[in-house]
């Protein structure tokens, strides 16, 4: 097995790494190469959102490897009209640019609001106003979007041109918003990496007022909440609450790198000829794995599964958080997206649900997330909910006193 976090690794040691190395997975399982089974609940986070070595993007990726990969966009690529079109479709968006990760979807959005107003004559609206607790990305304009001082240090001056404001502080936003440099506000409907934390509905609804009245645009990252990950196929869907550009990524690819920019046409039509780029964006090799995502998680009753098998999952870590508060204590979020806020170390769960056999991947606020494919059934939540529960009891000084009683 590779030792990665050894010293003497030639990878940059940027990440902590389990000594874990998968030779192949199927659907919701991935298997070590000595044959170690786990059931994947961290997905890559929130990127398999049709588990592992789904037939449909196997062949899809399959067909395509054996046409053409790559040929810049400088020619027309007939996928990306036709999953440009099925994300408009299915969204309040217009248009849509490709890219390969999030980070580069939340670029495009940037520009794009920032360039709208410079079209519409007012250049020096030029401000995002963002949330403390955020995360988009770590390219140097995203970690300035999100502010956090972790992810900012020893990497020169923040990019002037956000604002974080504390989550859920709604004067703050009325007194920020109103300054005549804001060009729009940015904004996770759930936050992920902070800690599954929702923005309630009819605050979405509020903010797209606010916006309104401002003149400021309102942009949403969706890219770990997209793609079905709540039970819509995007997150704002709940509150019916639309922005003006989204950014998607994660899901969309189930696996392969790909990204989204989607807008309104009043949005895109500042983007002209030469404004933005990219080498890999939307290459035919993605744009066929996209396609084949959409092939199914657009399907009818798709998400009415995935909204069933989320409630299952939730009333059933709920009862555990019941039967054992000294280790877990909330269940949070919305769909498969899913947040069980930790007692003990989120950091100790994580490795007893590991050791357990089950994968989850921690978050921000002590949560650890639980992040199954979309295509997880109800016996396998309930094998899952099997692991969970031996992890915990793992844990439970209450088990444990329980057992030796
Ligand atoms: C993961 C994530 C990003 C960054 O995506 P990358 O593909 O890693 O660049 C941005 N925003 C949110 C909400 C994310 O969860």
């Amino acid at each position: 097995m590779p030792q990665e976090t050894q010293p003497s690794s030639p990878i940059y040691p940027t990440y902590n790494r389990a000594d874990l190395a998968f030779e192949r997975g199927q659907g919701v399982w991935l298997e070590t190469r000595d044959g170690r089974r786990f059931m994947d609940c961290a997905g890559g986070v929130a990127v398999n959102a049709l588990g592992h070595a789904h037939p449909h993007l196997v062949q899809a990726l399959k067909d395509q490897a054996e046409k053409v990969w790559h040929v810049s966009n400088l020619f027309e690529i007939p996928g990306q009209r036709r999953l440009a079109e099925r994300l408009c479709g299915a969204s309040f968006a217009d248009k849509v640019f490709f890219t390969n990760s999030g980070a580069e979807a939340l670029e495009c959005a940037i520009k794009t609001a920032r360039r709208y107003h410079y079209v519409n004559g007012a250049p020096e609206r030029t401000t995002i106003l963002t949330f403390e607790g955020a995360f988009h990305g770590r390219t140097l304009a995203t970690i300035s979007a999100g502010g956090q001082a972790k992810y900012l240090e020893g990497f020169g001056p923040k990019l002037p041109g956000f604002k974080q404001l504390r989550f859920g502080d709604h004067d703050a936003l009325r007194l920020a918003i109103a300054e005549p440099d804001v060009a729009a506000v940015l904004i996770e409907p759930i936050q992920g990496e902070g800690g599954i934390r929702p923005v309630p509905p009819q605050c979405l609804t509020g903010l797209r007022e606010l916006c309104d009245e401002r003149g400021v645009l309102l942009i949403y990252d969706e890219v770990q909440t997209g793609i079905g990950r709540t039970g819509r196929f995007y997150a704002y869907q709940h509150s019916g609450a639309a922005p003006d550009i989204l950014a998607s990524a994660k899901g969309i690819g189930g696996g392969f790198p790909l990204g989204a920019c989607l807008a309104t046409e009043a949005c895109a039509s500042a983007m002209t000829a030469g404004t933005h780029g990219s080498t890999y964006g939307g290459n035919p090799l993605a744009m066929a794995v996209g396609n084949a995502v959409l092939d199914i998680v657009l399907e009818d009753g798709f998400l009415d599964k995935v909204r069933d098998t989320a409630i299952l999952f939730k009333q059933s870590l709920a009862s555990l958080t019941d039967r054992c508060p000294d280790v877990v204590q909330e269940v949070r979020g919305q769909g498969l997206l899913i947040g069980l806020k930790a007692v003990v170390p989120n950091g100790d769960l994580v490795a007893a649900f590991r050791e357990a056999g089950l994968l989850s991947v921690p978050a921000g606020d002590n949560v650890v997330r639980i992040l199954p494919p979309l295509i997880i059934t109800p016996e396998e939540v309930r094998e899952a909910m099997d692991r969970i529960e031996t992890g915990v009891a793992s844990l439970s000084a209450e088990s444990r006193r329980q057992k030796s009683a």
